[in-house]
Parts: structure tokens; C-alpha cells; sequence
């Protein structure tokens, strides 16, 4: 791993994805269907919480999230550190796509913005593209930003680090 393959930079401002809506439908998280989104409503759907990092374990056919997160992870602005070349770098690291988010048993958390969509409920008030501030997500606690969490590379057992977190 070099250094050139961290593609967050100091410029880079989250703020910026939610600054301009203009070229999206107003509220089409109320009116489509995970079919009928556009790439850039599909990408503005991420609320940024980066809980699909965490590392699971199935028990039993059950997901069981833990408290350990990919290595790649920047657990400050809970952004990918490689997050164009993550699917070629990290065997079990998965596209957000449509199957994806409806694989069961599910490992997305259930405040994940697509899973809600595609459940037919509403966003939570604290969703960036309902407050227009990326960082609403952090501010209102649900994103990983402020909770006790490990490294994986840290990590000996993953069933020591089991989490029942009300929002998995
Ligand atoms: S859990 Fe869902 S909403 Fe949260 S970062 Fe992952 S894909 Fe985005
Ligand atoms: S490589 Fe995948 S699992 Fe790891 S931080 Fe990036 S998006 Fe998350």
C-alpha cells in the first residue's frame, strides 16, 4: 500500500455533493423506486454513516455486526480511503447495487438510506439530502464518527466484538 493509493484529499468537501441538487428530481426519494433512480440519485441516496464497513460474521444464519471496521475506512469523516480501487483491493469489500441491498439475510443497517427505500419508508430527518448538509449525518449520531471501534488489523477474534447498536 503507498500513499498514492489514499485518494482522500485535504480539498475534498463532502459538503460539495449536497451544495447543488438542481439536476435531480425534488424529493425523488419519495416518489421512485431503487429502479428508477439515476446514477447521481443513487450516489446522493448514500447518507455517509459508514456502517457498511463494519466487519460481520454470520452465526447461525444470522449477520452479526462488530465494532471492527475495514482498514480502509477513515473513521473521522467515515469515508473510503480507496474508494476507487476498492472492489479490485478488497476481496470482500461489496458494490452498493440493487442485489446487494436486498441479499438475505441482510447486512446493510437498517438506517441504510437504500434499504429504507426499498422498504418503502421514509428518510430520517437527519438525512443530508433532507438537511442539505452531509455532516447532519455525524452531528445527529448515527454515523460511526465518536463510537468505540477497532482497527481490523487489531482484531484476533471477531465474536469478541459483537455490537447490538439499536441502529444495525
Ligand atoms: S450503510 Fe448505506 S447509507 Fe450508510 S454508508 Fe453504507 S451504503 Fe451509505
Ligand atoms: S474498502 Fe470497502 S469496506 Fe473498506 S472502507 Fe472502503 S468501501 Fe468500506
Amino acid at each position: 500500500m503507498t500513499n498514492d493509493d489514499y485518494i482522500i484529499e485535504d480539498t475534498y468537501d463532502p459538503e460539495e455533493r449536497f451544495r447543488d441538487l438542481s439536476d435531480v428530481e425534488p424529493n425523488f426519494w419519495e416518489n421512485k423506486t431503487l429502479e428508477q433512480l439515476s446514477k447521481r440519485e443513487w450516489e446522493l441516496l448514500c447518507d455517509g454513516c459508514g456502517k457498511c464497513c463494519l466487519n460481520k460474521i454470520e452465526i447461525k444464519g444470522k449477520i452479526c455486526f462488530t465494532n471492527t471496521y475495514c482498514r480502509f475506512l477513515d473513521t473521522k469523516s467515515c469515508l473510503c480511503k480507496i474508494y476507487e480501487n476498492r472492489l479490485e483491493k478488497v476481496n470482500d469489500c461489496r458494490d452498493i447495487d440493487i442485489n446487494a441491498i436486498r441479499e438475505k439475510p441482510r447486512w446493510l443497517p437498517k438506517t441504510c438510506a437504500y434499504v429504507l427505500l426499498d422498504e418503502h419508508k421514509p428518510l430520517p430527518s437527519w438525512h443530508p439530502l433532507i438537511t442539505k448538509k452531509a455532516a447532519s449525518v455525524h452531528e445527529s449520531g448515527c454515523s460511526l464518527v465518536n463510537r468505540e471501534l477497532v482497527n481490523e488489523t487489531e482484531v484476533e477474534d471477531y465474536e469478541n466484538h459483537i455490537v447490538k447498536w439499536e441502529d444495525l
